[in-house]
């Protein structure tokens, strides 16, 4: 028997252990896939804990993603310039970190929006971690533009600064959050990602858009990082303003895809992982 595990705090809802161990089961591979709830003061223990032999390696998520980093013995090369990890596999007492939430952002923008981000123009809401994976993986797929727009403007900047050597071929800026600056960026945009936590169910936001939506075109898309609820009140004033929109439940499951294909090896079925994690969403609200 083998093991893998997602680390965070806390993890009372978390999706991943539903639909990786429904992907290790379709594969009939001997491995379980456990929640390990783990605060911050246990977490340099947590990730020693995943040299052993009979742990294949874990996801880290909120709010261990930056913090991980420094415990690892190698940094993939995408995980280096987010600055963030969400994967760590242990190869033989040695651990590997990665961060696939670059790929499973494109891998859902290209595969369930059909959006191909090549000379395209982009509008972020949100400077945290998943900005950072996303303004990464816009730039490695040829986005023209991206305006980073947040709520507190210093780590917008920051995020700018820091991810300007990425932008090799991408002009990107940051401004600062206000109606007038909401209105110029999404005007001239053909992508408008949220990557805040405003409109999360049970949040205090929950009923709120971060962004104004009358700035919403027909024609755009709108993305919502957001997979509870699956639609959010902005993808619904999006939806309803003409904009083509996407909720971020396809993300989720294929970060966790590609990380299990870096433990197993194995190409994850997300098909059925989807159908887990949707299965585990409509239990939840019917609860
Ligand atoms: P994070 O690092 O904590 O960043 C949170 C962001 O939300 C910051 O930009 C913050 O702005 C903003 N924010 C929070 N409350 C706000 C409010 N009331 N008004 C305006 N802005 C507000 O979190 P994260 O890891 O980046 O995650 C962000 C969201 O993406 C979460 O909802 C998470 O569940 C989702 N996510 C989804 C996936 C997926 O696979 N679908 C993957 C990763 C993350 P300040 O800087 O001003 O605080």
């Amino acid at each position: 028997m083998r093991y893998l595990g997602v680390i965070g705090h806390p993890l009372k809802r978390s999706l991943s252990p539903f639909f990786q161990q429904a992907a290790i089961d379709q594969l009939g591979l001997d491995i379980v896939y456990e929640a390990w709830p783990t605060t911050e003061e246990g977490l340099a223990a947590r990730v020693k804990g995943l040299r052993a032999p009979a742990v294949l390696g874990a996801n880290v998520t909120i709010p261990h993603k930056e913090a991980a980093l420094a415990l690892v013995d190698e940094v993939d090369d995408l995980a280096r310039k987010v600055g963030a990890l969400n994967t760590i596999a242990n190869r033989e007492g040695l651990l590997r970190a990665y961060n696939t939430d670059v790929a499973g952002f494109l891998r859902a923008l290209r595969d369930d929006a059909g959006f191909d981000p090549a000379g395209r123009r982009a509008v972020i809401a949100g400077a945290g971690g998943a900005a950072r994976a996303v303004v990464v993986a816009l730039c490695q797929a040829g986005a023209t533009s991206i305006t980073v727009i947040n709520r507190t403007p210093e780590r917008a900047a920051k995020l700018v600064a820091d991810l300007r050597s990425v932008a090799e071929h991408t002009v990107l800026d940051a401004l600062s959050a206000g109606g007038a600056a909401w209105a110029a960026a999404v005007s001239g945009c053909d992508l408008l990602v949220n990557c805040t936590s405003v409109g999360s169910a049970g949040s205090a936001e929950e009923s709120e858009s971060p962004v104004p939506v009358d700035v919403i075109h027909p024609g755009m898309l709108v993305y919502d990082l957001i997979y509870r609820p699956a639609e959010t009140p902005l993808l619904a004033a999006a939806r309803g303003r003409g904009a083509q929109v996407l909720g971020g439940l396809p993300m989720l499951i294929y970060q966790g895809a590609e990380s299990f294909r870096i433990w197993t090896g194995r190409e994850a079925p997300a098909g059925i992982m989807l159908a887990a994690a949707q299965k585990a969403l409509a239990e939840e609200a019917g609860r």
